[in-house]
């Protein structure tokens, strides 16, 4: 029980004090509370690091403020296109999710994927289908439409420019969503979602999904779970990074996420963030952007959500 952690984001970006009102703010930090505690709860009842992991993701998707589930951005064909992947630490099993539409909670049909399939990757149809068998919950297309996401889309559609939910351009509402959690038994695991790029292609798939690239848990290392530019977080294979160098190079899961945070996703010029845990209960929240949704709360009393850097 001592050592129980867990740590959210909502997406990383151009998150400056002068983007959001106090309404704004206090409203980002309510909902990022709420999911906070929801795994929070769960590690505190004894459930698992993945109860945990999808509690809180499901909370984000849940909120039309954070770019998931029901606040997903729009494609360039003016739909929505959602990625999902969760991964156990304890067991190095993972489930994985693309290209899905109408699926309220791709967290939960990534989980799904990773118990009830022989696989663990689904994409598009397959992945619809396969949530259809297992009675996951559908919305309709109206159920994912918001307001600010369509202006968003409107001010980029036609051309061949994509964007991060939370760029500058005139968006108020940013964020892919994540969690990583430590449970009491000692075991991590990674929850990653998202609606990906406003004005992507379609069919286009972001780092989130992908396993080692946005999200990844081992128990003889960390758990992470990305934000950001998905090409370059694809290119850089970042969650798996920082996992390589406290494996391989000895360095603290500060430094490991410092390093590939700051230098080496920098050097290739992406931008974003990440949250990690290692099985010590250390929790890292680490950003080259203005700012990161992100919270973090462990059983010594930390208990935090914070916006800007
Ligand atoms: N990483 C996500 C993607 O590229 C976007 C985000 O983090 O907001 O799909």
């Amino acid at each position: 029980m001592s050592n129980i952690s867990i740590a959210i984001h909502g997406g990383a970006g151009t998150i400056l004090p002068s983007s959001l009102t106090p309404e704004l703010e206090r409203a980002y930090k309510a909902r990022l509370q709420e999911a906070l505690d929801a795994g929070y709860h769960a590690l505190k009842n004894g459930k698992t690091a993945i109860d945990a992991v999808e509690a809180s993701v499901a909370a984000l998707e849940d909120c039309p403020l954070f770019n998931a589930g029901k606040g997903s951005v729009f494609t360039s064909e003016g739909t929505h296109e959602m990625d999902a992947s969760i991964m156990d630490g304890a067991s190095l099993n993972a489930g994985a999710v693309s290209s899905i539409t109408g699926v309220k909670n791709p967290i939960q049909l990534s989980r799904l994927v990773m118990e009830h399939s022989d696989h663990v990757f689904l994409t598009g149809k397959g992945a619809e289908d396969f949530a259809r068998h297992m009675k996951c919950e559908f919305e309709e297309q109206d159920y994912f439409f918001d307001e600010l996401r369509h202006q968003q889309w409107l001010s980029v559609k036609g051309t061949d420019k994509f964007q991060l939910d939370h760029s500058s351009l005139a968006d108020k509402k940013f964020g892919t969503v994540g969690a990583v959690a430590l449970d009491q038994h000692g075991n991590v695991a990674a929850a990653t979602s998202t609606g990906g790029m406003t004005n992507k292609k379609y069919g286009r798939v972001g780092d989130s999904p992908m396993i080692g690239a946005g999200n990844y848990a081992n128990n003889a290392t960390c758990a992470v779970s990305c934000t950001g530019s998905g090409e370059y977080f694809i290119r850089a294979v970042v969650a798996y990074d920082v996992a390589c160098l406290i494996e391989h190079k000895g360095l603290t899961l500060q430094e490991a996420c410092k390093e590939v945070i700051q230098n080496r996703l920098i050097k290739i010029g992406g931008d974003g963030g990440l949250i990690a845990v290692d099985t010590s209960g250390n929790i890292s929240l680490e950003f080259n952007t203005e700012g990161m949704y992100r919270g973090r709360r462990n059983a010594q009393g930390l208990n935090e959500v914070a916006i800007f850097s």
